[in-house]
């Protein structure tokens, strides 16, 4: 099983399951995909972390806070 650290979202804040070329636009034309608007963290324990972030460069220091956040706070204790 391969954890993904960013889901790619929407417009209206859906995960996207279709192939994106690195433009944002569907790499499949007839596959009815808007294409990518957000970048969204995910996490293989929390699913979703945060807000969706506009461009992945805000993505990933949520990402790896979000990770951070994971070796400060003792499982027990985890929301
Ligand atoms: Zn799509
Ligand atoms: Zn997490």
């Amino acid at each position: 099983m391969q954890d993904k650290e960013f889901a790619t979202t929407k417009s209206d804040g859906i995960v996207c399951e279709h192939e994106i070329k690195p433009s944002g636009k569907p790499r499949d034309p007839e596959s009815g995909c808007t294409g990518r608007a957000n970048y969204q963290v995910m996490c293989s324990e929390h699913g979703k972390v945060g807000e969706p972030h506009g461009l992945r460069v805000l993505a990933e220091p949520a990402q790896s806070a979000h990770r951070d956040s994971h070796r400060a706070v003792p499982a027990s204790n985890a929301a």
